[in-house]
């Protein structure tokens, strides 16, 4: 059975690259008809915070990744926090110790730091050289009387090599003989965290590991405890990093980078999950648009690329419109409704308006965030600034007063009005005749009456627009600030 899982510390906010390597579990756990694990890892106490758990938890749910085991949700294979399985490290790392693989090392913390040194001199690698590697019983003994403090230390293999075979990265090898012998348990009982993954990993029965590249060097110290217990090695698969676009390990100083903070700029989640997908895979065709379930549909690890994958916002963006735009009619609606409300963009979100306006508008706008400048924008009437630019200026010289006073006239007689009442072919109607009395068509007519009517110079469909300010006039939706 496949069994996966995603395994975040919870000591900060879900960011890009975590979200990627949780989306490929769960892709491949759902492909394969296995389970995808949520596991805490939440050994370091210091940083980690209940805060961050539930953000994590928030974000992953956001974005769709429902979890089969963890936090929440329970499982056979529980615990699903580290700092919950103390019993269950001592007791491997107790017979870690009955096996020989592991011995007691009561070096103290300034005979560690002279060993290095001594290393650094000699130019040697750091490895561990001290004597309880091969003490007596009766030296170890003579320490525990005294109470002296000591750590679990991990035996390796003086020489020979480690590989494994990585799906992504092919056949891995790493030579003994640099690595030393290594802690397992901190002399105040605390486990090391390699140990805790492989544990982990083994007692839930974990067939694939799925992570980060940069866990790649763990994997020798995990593969060893592995082989020690006589526990069989799932598989692994390292991921590559993900890059900025000038080619540098994605991090903060880029903007933003969390789940947590595309959330709020206003991308969706579909959007979000289809482009991390995009990140090292793809399904071989033309074809970047999928949804989760035909993410899920086409997902296969093979097809992951071993070389970094660059994270390109403009493409997000892009796709972020993509995916706005698909979504069905009523939930977009409702999605730009209620945000232009809680924005305070409209008074009331009055049914037919928000309709039309989210239909006049929705082409211009990538996120659900772009709708509230569309919206104001629209609704705004600046025409001193247009008149002020140089594109303005021309259609100023273009007789627009004499458009305006034909104007004025049609707003006065209640003609325009009814005509904006019967809607586009209202409208479509009333701009032909309107045209036809000025003996203007073209932009000699549509620059002045857009500039007049909207204050701009360009913008989506003039009749559209017209038909909606006047709405919003009218309805209460909320006065166009000129009024
Ligand atoms: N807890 C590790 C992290 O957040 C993941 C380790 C693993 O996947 O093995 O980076």
């Amino acid at each position: 059975e496949v069994r996966v899982r995603f395994a975040p510390s919870p000591t900060g906010n879900l960011h890009v690259g975590g979200a990627r390597t949780a989306l490929f579990n769960y892709l491949f756990a759902r492909s394969k008809r296995g389970k995808f694990v949520l596991r805490i890892e939440d050994t370091d106490l210091e940083r980690s915070t209940k805060e961050s758990e539930d953000a994590l938890l928030r974000d992953l749910s956001w974005l769709g990744l429902e979890w089969d085991e963890g936090p929440g949700v329970g499982g056979e294979y529980g615990p699903y926090r580290q700092s919950e399985r103390n019993s269950l490290y001592k007791q491997y790392a107790e017979k870690l110790l009955d096996l020989g693989h592991v011995y007691r090392c009561f070096c103290s913390n300034e005979e560690l730091e002279k060993m290095k040194e001594i290393a650094k001199l000699k130019q040697l690698p750091p490895v561990y050289t001290g004597k309880w590697a091969t003490a007596t019983e009766d030296e170890v003994q003579g320490e525990l009387a005294k109470g002296t403090p000591y750590t679990y230390r991990f035996r390796v293999p003086k020489e020979g090599k480690l590989k494994i075979n990585d799906i992504i990265r092919g056949e891995v090898s790493w030579g003994l003989d640099t690595l030393g012998d290594f802690v397992i348990m901190r002399s105040n009982g605390q486990p090391v965290y390699n140990f805790c993954v492989t544990i982990d990993d083994a007692t839930m029965a974990i067939s694939h590991v799925i992570r980060a590249e940069e866990h790649l060097p763990n994997t020798l110290r995990q593969a060893l405890i592995y082989e020690a217990l006589g526990f069989s090695m799932p598989n692994f698969a390292h991921v590559s990093l993900i890059l900025a676009t000038d080619r540098s390990k994605l991090s903060k100083r880029h903007g933003a980078t969390s789940v947590g903070q595309f959330r709020e700029m206003g991308y969706l989640p579909q959007a979000m999950v289809n482009y991390l997908a995009l990140l090292g895979w793809g399904d071989g065709t033309e074809n970047e648009f999928f949804s989760l379930q035909q993410l899920v549909e086409k997902f296969s690890i093979d097809r992951v690329n071993k070389s970094g994958a660059v994270f390109d916002l403009t493409k997000l963006r892009w796709m972020n419109g993509q995916h706005l735009r698909s979504l069905p009619p009523e939930e977009l609606i409702k999605l730009l409704g209620d945000r232009w409300k809680t924005a305070g963009i409209l008074t009331q979100a009055e049914g037919t308006f928000v309709m039309e306006a989210v239909e006049l508008l929705k082409d211009g706008i990538d996120l659900i965030t772009d709708a509230d400048q569309a919206l104001s924008n629209l609704l705004s009437y600046p025409l001193y600034a247009t008149l002020a630019s140089p594109e303005g200026k021309t259609v100023l010289e273009d007789k627009l007063s004499e458009v305006a006073s034909s104007l004025l006239a049609a707003y006065d007689s209640g003609e325009l009005k009814v005509a904006l009442e019967e809607g586009h072919a209202g409208w479509q109607k009333w701009v032909k005749g309107f045209g036809k009395s000025l003996k203007r068509k073209g932009k000699g007519l549509f620059m002045p009456l857009r500039v007049l009517l909207t204050g701009k110079l360009h913008g989506p469909d003039m009749g559209a627009s017209v038909i909606l300010l006047h709405k919003a006039g009218t309805c209460g939706v909320i006065p166009p600030q000129v009024q």
